[in-house]
């Protein structure tokens, strides 16, 4: 004779409830990271460069010209580019800027002069191969430092021998040292 053993209901009920319980913690953990993450990440996406100041709160024909010009100089044309008003940014960075890199995209102020657009353009591109090269921006923040990040991007845009704005202490090509020459070359590989 076999015994059967009868169901324990409770047991059941308890086993179930733990299951459910574990299932919303886990789900509670995911949104709190997938929620949370972008703000840790954040902070140090938004290098301020440099403000240089004109008017003019629409994307000029000059500055698109001067973008276009920026990504074929330097061959990056995957990252995308937003243009965003001078009171936008402010708002966004609680500063000044002349454009700025996020994971994804540039942003480019629409008061920067068109002489200059390339040259900040080339610059933000120069932190877009950083954080690929390094795995994100924090990684890249890490590996440089956040001078010499800086400092490398500016050698990238000194490179290509644009018109380029005094930052960081880097103006022309000859201003990088040996470390940032190889550094900014190093990014070659990495713009898309
Ligand atoms: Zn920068």
């Amino acid at each position: 004779m076999v015994f059967k053993k009868p169901r324990d209901w409770a047991l059941d009920l308890a086993l179930a409830l733990t299951a459910g319980i574990a299932l919303l913690a886990v789900m509670m953990v995911a949104v709190v990271l997938a929620t949370g993450a972008p703000c840790v990440a954040d902070a140090p996406e938004r290098p301020q460069e440099p403000k240089i100041t004109a008017p003019g709160p629409k994307v000029q024909d000059c500055q698109t010209r001067e973008l276009a010009k920026a990504r074929d100089i330097t061959g990056e044309h995957e990252v995308r580019v937003d243009w965003v008003t001078p009171e936008a940014a402010n708002r966004e960075l609680q500063g000044e800027a002349a454009g700025w890199t996020e994971p994804g995209r540039v942003v480019i102020v629409t008061d920067t002069p068109c002489e200059y657009v390339a040259a900040v353009a080339a610059h933000e591109f120069g932190h877009v191969a950083q954080n690929r090269s390094a795995g994100s921006i924090p990684q890249a923040y890490w590996r440089y430092g956040a001078k010499e990040m800086e400092r490398v991007a500016q050698c990238f845009a000194t490179a290509f021998d644009l018109h380029t704005y005094e930052a960081y202490g880097v103006t022309v090509w000859t201003d990088c040292t040996g470390y940032e020459k190889a550094a900014a070359s190093e990014l070659l590989k990495w713009v898309r």
